[in-house]
């Protein structure tokens, strides 16, 4: 297995002195070094075949005792030294000091073909973050997160990537509803891959410690490698670079609205400073479409994080981002505009978003009223997203009254949908065939672009943990499946029509489904 190493984030930036993997508060350093822990029996359940060529591999690396041992944290490969990122973050709105990689340890960067993709274990043992818990991951958050960040990649939505997903042959201990009955679940490790791990909260820390020569060293380290075009550090260049930031942060959220997917836990240090959903946790897929739904039961009372606040959340933790960054760049006014800019873009950006999944190349002044019957329609009753949008794409513009019929699907409860339900529907679809009127495109073109934007197969909750309950029992056929499918989400894929369904009734309260929480 050769790998082309290329370490700049633990050899530019300060570490941390201590060498010990003892939990503590690290100052004026941007990482501590730490040895992944060695496990019982590691099994590799599943590669991503993509990934591994990203980054120089070939299949017959991916079978050998070495990548096993790597890539479960039992062998450190020549030359590289582990380490724990230090970062802070805000949780819920409040500020929580010091975080870091609790559970993750990055490996090495690569270089291949141009690109650059940091190696983290995550799950492989505590490290000075862990603060009070284990350093460990169980397999159901494991084969989540792994399949998840894949779907992503192939729906186009900016992610970080997973290569690979072992269980270590440890059992690890969780309360899964924080009610007092801990079990012993199987341990797992997935090696993510993303160019940079670096979050808003590594800045952050900083400033919160006051500390603007080490904030300086990781924001001059920051655009030198990951925004490079901006060139060389000045204020103007750190403005430049909160700019793009939230332009890539925006771009990332407004796909999140477009395929359904509800991150859960949008803290600051869950936001990556490239703008790629990272962390993975107790996330979910809107099934019924519903701006009030989280499926993470730790934020269940207040639902700071529920699918229709995302945007404004992404602009909240951007608020702190520019507080953080402010020591560097010492003005607000620039600052400000950017933020100003955000809330006028998303609004453009998402107008843009939803016309693309009606399938309006055009604008026509009607759209912004449309979009928010719409939306309010499909809050009627419990309406499938991906159904809906999909099946939405077989409308003729020259038979409206078809149209109830055409989503008809999307309902869950059928009985619920009375006659002034339909009556809703029926003229929301004649305004729908008007707007049609004014487009150009012919309807086999409207509906292949369509059909490129609203997604046939998403890892709905249920599919993940059908995947997960085989898996406890040994059986990883599942994960294959769900993987292979998911790679070609906007594609027909008859041989898999059984995953184009509503969410079976039994999963509507199972936990795991549509109930999530932290514990992983
Ligand atoms: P999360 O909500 O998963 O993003 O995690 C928030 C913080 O808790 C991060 O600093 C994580 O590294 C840490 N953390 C979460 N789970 C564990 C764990 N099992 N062991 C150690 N640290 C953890
Ligand atoms: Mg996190």
């Amino acid at each position: 297995m050769k790998l082309n190493i290329k370490d700049t984030f633990n050899i530019e930036l300060p570490a941390d002195p201590i060498m010990e993997n003892s939990r503590r508060q690290v100052k004026e350093a941007c990482y501590s070094f730490v040895t992944p822990r060695k496990t019982s029996k590691a099994q590799m359940l599943h590669v991503s075949q993509e990934m591994l060529k990203k980054i120089g591999l070939s299949v017959s690396d991916s079978t050998s005792d070495s990548f096993l041992k790597v890539f479960t944290g039992n062998e450190v490969l020549p030359n590289t030294k582990p380490y724990a990122m230090c970062y802070g973050g805000h949780q819920f709105g409040n500020w929580a000091g010091q975080l870091g990689d609790g559970r993750a340890i990055n490996l090495c960067e690569v270089q291949h073909n141009e690109e650059r993709w940091a190696l983290q274990l995550k799950g492989a043992g505590e490290t000075p973050y862990s603060r009070t818990a284990d350093g460990l991951a169980v397999l159901r958050s494991s084969i989540r997160e792994y399949l998840c960040s894949e779907a992503m990649y192939h729906l186009g939505v900016p992610t970080t990537r997973a290569l690979s997903l072992a269980i270590t042959g440890d059992q690890v201990l969780r309360d899964i509803m924080y009610d007092g009955n801990p079990a012993y679940e199987k341990g797992a490790i997935v090696c993510r891959t993303s160019p940079t791990f670096i979050r808003f909260g590594n800045f952050e820390i900083f400033a919160a410690r006051g500390d603007s020569k080490n904030l300086k060293k990781l924001a001059d380290y920051t655009i030198e490698h990951f925004f490079p075009h901006l060139g060389k550090p000045s204020k103007e260049t750190y403005l430049q670079f909160f700019e793009e930031v939230s332009e890539r942060n925006l771009k990332m959220v407004i796909d999140w609205q477009r395929v359904g997917f509800v991150h859960g836990v949008m803290n600051t240090d869950n936001m990556s400073i490239l703008g790629l959903t990272i962390d993975y946790g107790p996330y979910g897929w809107l099934e019924g479409y519903d701006f009030g739904w989280t499926p993470n039961t730790t934020d269940s009372q207040y639902k700071r994080y529920k699918f229709g606040s995302q945007p404004d959340i992404v602009l909240w933790n951007l608020y702190q981002l520019a507080n953080a960054l402010y020591p560097i760049i010492e003005e607000t006014k620039g600052l400000e505009t950017i933020l100003a800019e955000y809330r006028a873009s998303y609004t453009k950006q998402y107008l843009h978003m939803m016309r693309s999944k009606l399938g309006l190349s055009g604008i026509a002044d009607t759209d912004v009223l449309l979009i928010k019957d719409l939306e309010e329609s499909l809050h009627l009753t419990e309406t499938d997203m991906t159904i809906f949008f999909r099946n939405l794409g077989n409308f003729k513009m020259g038979k409206p009254s078809q149209g109830f019929k055409i989503v008809s699907d999307a309902f869950y409860i059928r009985t619920e949908v009375t006659d002034s339900l339909k009556r809703a529907w029926d003229k929301w679809f004649e305004r729908y065939a008007n707007r049609l009127q004014q487009e150009l495109l012919s309807e086999t073109e409207r509906k292949k672009k369509m059909n490129q934007v609203n997604p046939k197969y998403v890892l709905r909750n249920y599919m993940a943990q059908l995947a997960i309950d085989d898996a406890d029992k040994g059986d990883y056929t599942m994960i294959d499946e769900l993987f292979n499918l998911l790679r070609k989400p906007y594609d027909e894929q008859p041989e898999n029509q059984k995953w184009f369904a509503k969410r079976p009734e039994w999963a509507r309260h199972k936990v795991g489904c549509s109930m999530l929480s932290c514990s992983s």
